[in-house]
């Protein structure tokens, strides 16, 4: 007897052969994946609850690798100017006054909620207050590396980089065998953190053996910057501290020379790719292809609500596939299928968690997305990695497990009243308004 047995899927299992079952049926049993089959061979199987997918694509849950959760409720309070003043003149300012505890939770679980309905199951995160994100993912459910964000000077959540240390490494031991959250080291990027701290950082991630998350390259600015002060690109700083030297996150990795992106490919770094931040905030378009034809390990990340500003996993697939395709001159540049697996398979390879999720298959977690293609949009099918990345968006997502939990049924919350978080936000907003006018 199992926990749940989802029938009538069009299964697209994202497992090494890229197997596609059109008549499907996915068992979930306790927070794993107990069989996958045919139609025809699952009409023994039993479970307590049964699912009708008629209609529906059932897909591995998407891994956004990049976002700053808790800053949600900040979404659309700064659009439409440079990178610069956008995070000195208006970010940086507004968090001065409204960051902390229950702020970020309002953030976190309003972020959480839009990953959820739109399919992703899985995050990589940096900000503050990171405790209150570890419970919210607990609470809703949610799979996340969370890193503690870094900097030379006094932050949010510590007083100095050595308090954020040592709160730091206390979180990653409490959460080191947790079922769903790591913790992990979050130095903010070169231009905030001293070669020092990033040394630090490592050491402490690798102690645990876990990744190191950081922003890496992200503006012609920091490039230029890094070549003046080091002589080096910011690629070959990191490289030549020993940073790469265990699992590292790098989030953006716009500006790379072709050695860099050896760099990358031989280290294994996990390449964030933030293809509408990118666009949003004019920092440039990484050279994504030329990346993955070296080998590079590179996934997707929306970055946060207020760089982008939506959080649908399937929009960011779409901008990076189009731009990727125009920057390169190249039309089959990351293509249907490709895109699907940087935002699934790939990903969890690229963070080391393939053995739990990221695909389809016996033994995984299920961590699993059901998309509804019964609609104009989406008819005829010819395709189905084609309407995944150009037709489909988050809006279509119908049901979510995370875990082996189903936490969102037929467009439903099950462990959270999403009403609740939204009054929340706006009542916060329009706090932050009305001092914004003093
Ligand atoms: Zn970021």
């Amino acid at each position: 007897m199992y926990d749940y047995k989802i029938i009538n899927a069009y299964v697209v299992t994202m497992n090494a052969d890229f197997s596609v079952i059109e008549h499907g049926c996915v068992c979930v049993q306790g927070d794993s994946i107990a069989q996958v089959c045919c139609m025809s061979e699952s009409y023994e199987l039993e479970a307590q609850t049964e699912i009708d997918a008629q209609g529906s694509l059932l897909l591995p849950g998407f891994i956004n690798a990049h976002t700053h959760a808790g800053m949600s409720f900040l979404k659309g309070y700064a659009d439409d100017v440079p990178l610069k003043t956008w995070l000195f003149e208006h970010i940086f300012q507004v968090e001065k006054q409204f960051l902390n505890p229950d702020n970020v939770k309002t953030g976190a679980a309003l972020a959480m909620l839009e990953m959820i309905a739109s399919g992703t199951t899985c995050f990589v995160d940096m900000y503050y207050f990171v405790e209150e994100t570890a419970q919210l993912c607990e609470h809703i459910g949610m799979r996340a590396f969370l890193s503690q964000a870094i900097a030379d000077f006094a932050v949010a959540d510590a007083a100095s980089p050595d308090i954020a240390f040592a709160h730091l490494e206390k979180l990653m031991r409490e959460y080191e065998q947790h079922d769903l959250v790591r913790i992990i080291p979050g130095p903010h990027s070169i231009y905030t953190c001293s070669a020092e701290y990033f040394k630090t950082a490592r050491a402490l991630a690798n102690r645990y053996n876990l990744p190191l998350n950081t922003h890496l390259s992200e503006t012609a600015e920091e490039y230029q910057n890094c070549m003046e002060a080091h002589g080096k690109t910011p690629v070959e700083y990191l490289a030549d501290l020993g940073i790469f030297e265990g699992k590292t996150i790098a989030a953006h990795c716009v500006y790379v020379s072709e050695t860099d992106t050896e760099m990358l490919a031989e280290k294994q770094v996990a390449v964030v790719n933030n293809a509408q931040s990118n666009l949003k905030l004019v920092c440039g378009i990484a050279p994504v292809p030329a990346m993955l034809e070296k080998g590079a390990k590179v996934c997707f990340g929306t970055d946060s609500a207020v760089s982008n500003n939506s959080l649908d996993m399937y929009a960011e697939m779409k901008t990076a596939a189009l731009v990727h395709k125009f920057n390169s001159g190249n039309a089959r540049a990351v293509n249907a299928r490709q895109a699907v697996f940087m935002a699934t398979r790939g990903a969890a390879q690229s963070l080391g968690i393939e053995h739990l999720c990221g695909s389809i298959e016996p033994g995984k977690k299920a961590d699993l997305q059901m998309v509804n293609i019964n609609q104009i949009h989406a008819v005829p099918l010819y395709n189905v990695y084609s309407h995944i990345v150009y037709a489909l968006s988050g809006g279509d997502v119908d049901t979510v497990f995370v875990n082996g939990r189903c936490v969102y049924l037929h467009k439903q919350f099950q462990t959270i009243d999403e009403f609740d978080v939204m009054l929340q936000a706006q009542e916060l907003a329009n706090k932050i308004a009305v001092e914004r006018e003093k």
